[in-house]
């Protein structure tokens, strides 16, 4: 891809990186690699971690549960005005997603490195992101036209589409707020426990129905977008190998998916945000089933699975996104972006492989796998005591071959030399994920995990 250097309307030089873990030194790697300085930020149970060992500068933010610490705007905000940041990167989870954050940011005379507001805003709602794609002509997921005013809509909609249906929370995330249906009997009690979950989860009890997909994969797109309207996308990751509705391990390209399926996909996609004046990166989930695209929802930030999609097109997204934050211009167009060999990524967290039940604590030894191909994004070191406070996620495996054979066989061989002692992690279940004939094929679709798990225990 041809380098671009256009001038810098907004130049960025230094970064506060509003996260932790392994993506906090994601973020760092980029900025460093950049000439950019980064301002780390912990809770006061992080005071040891990596990340706030190798930024510049790093100032504490509070005491160790989020809402006091990652999730503390006014800290966060205060923290870049005593250190002189000029932006901040939300990262992933947190506050990555939330427009009034972004808002005070900008507020605040600070570069956000993410969409406009507004955006975060629509695409939050998952409702109103979905009537935003509809406008736009990508497809989606056939179901209610907006929120269910009542129980009896609920019924008329699902007689509509058919069942089974699922009901979500409009303001739905990390699969909380999702209850299926498989018959009208079903229906009332999916419909009053899906609002309690979402009140009760993010404070909205507004839910809409969708058509409930038998098999389908789960294939999103990755795009970015400068603010002077030029849009790209960077193919697809094919993301369904999930347990309860989490992803834990992804593909680059899809196993299932031909390149003019892609093709044709992110054109109309590429179109789409276009008209939606959309800028930075940014990613549209679909449901994929009998060669049929259906939208379900819209990640307004980098995603955890991002790696993936770099080591398949040689791109640094993180890089990309504080360029465009700066206001340069992408500088390249589609016909640029190559798609070269596969690539695998195993989502490694500190829980027990069969029960799922969180395993903090200290890391006696790790050792990460390496040589060509591999990359480790972790931010962990022997001798560190992963905190009981946040997500479990400790390392991301990522690997890229010429093939998806020969990425497949590195995958193996890297889960192979990795070691994390001391805690319980998720290592054999990606080690037994790897041997397993069906996976190695490429045949599954969102519920081929669920009963790879139960058919361990
Ligand atoms: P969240 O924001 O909570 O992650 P999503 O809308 O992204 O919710 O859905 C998460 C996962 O739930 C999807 O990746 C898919 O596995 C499953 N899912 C969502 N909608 C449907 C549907 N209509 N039919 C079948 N599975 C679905």
């Amino acid at each position: 891809m041809p380098p671009s250097k256009p001038a810098r309307p907004h130049p960025i030089g230094k970064v506060l990186i509003a996260n932790r873990g392994e993506i906090a030194l994601r973020i760092h790697r980029a900025c460093q690699e950049m000439g950019i300085r980064t301002v780390a930020v912990h809770s006061t149970a992080d005071a040891a971690a990596m990340h706030v060992r190798l930024a510049d500068e790093s100032v504490c933010i509070g005491p160790p549960p989020a809402r006091d610490s990652y999730l503390n705007t006014a800290a966060l905000i205060s923290a870049a005005a005593i250190t002189g940041a000029d932006a901040i990167h939300p990262g992933y989870g947190f506050l990555s997603e939330n427009a009034g954050f972004a808002e005070m940011v900008e507020a605040h005379g600070l570069a956000f490195i993410g969409p406009s507001p507004a955006h975060i805003r629509m695409m939050g709602d998952k409702i109103a992101a979905k009537d935003a794609m509809r406008r736009l002509g990508v497809p989606l997921v056939p179901g209610s036209p907006g929120a269910l005013a009542s129980f009896e809509e609920a019924r008329g909609v699902a007689g509509d589409v058919g069942y089974p249906v699922l009901i979500k929370a409009a303001a739905g995330g990390g699969g909380r707020g999702m209850k299926v249906a498989r018959s009208e009997d079903e229906l009332e009690e999916a419909f009053r426990v899906a609002r309690t979950e979402a009140k009760a989860a993010f404070g909205d009890d507004a839910v809409y129905l969708e058509k409930y997909l038998d098999r389908p994969r789960h294939i999103e797109l990755q795009v970015l977008a400068d603010a002077h309207g030029d849009v790209v996308h960077f193919g697809e990751r094919d993301c369904s190998l999930q347990r309860r509705h989490q992803k834990l391990v992804e593909e680059a390209g899809s196993p299932a998916l031909k390149a003019a399926e892609r093709d044709a996909l992110g054109a109309r996609v590429v179109r789409a945000l276009r008209e939606l004046g959309y800028r930075n990166a940014g990613t549209l989930e679909f449901l994929w089933q009998d060669g049929q695209f259906a939208f379900i929802e819209m990640n307004t930030r980098l995603q955890v699975e991002h790696p993936v999609t770099e080591m398949l097109c040689g791109i640094d997204l993180v890089k990309e996104q504080v360029r465009v934050a700066a206001g340069e211009r992408l500088g390249y167009g589609q016909e640029d972006i190559r798609f070269s060999g596969h690539a695998i990524e195993c989502r490694i967290t500190a829980e027990d492989p069969e029960t799922f039940a969180p395993s903090p604590g200290r890391v006696s030894t790790y050792h990460a796998p390496g040589g060509l191909g591999v990359r480790v994004d972790s931010a962990l070191y022997s001798g560190y005591a992963v905190p009981p406070h946040y997500d479990s996620l400790v390392a991301k495996l990522v690997v890229h071959g010429a093939t998806r054979a020969e990425a497949i066989a590195r995958l193996r061989r890297s889960l192979a030399e990795m070691v994390v002692d001391g805690i319980s992690t998720t290592l054999p279940l990606h080690r037994a994920i790897v041997e397993d004939p069906e996976f190695r094929a490429g045949d599954y679709t969102i519920h081929w995990l669920e009963r790879f798990v139960a058919r361990r225990l």
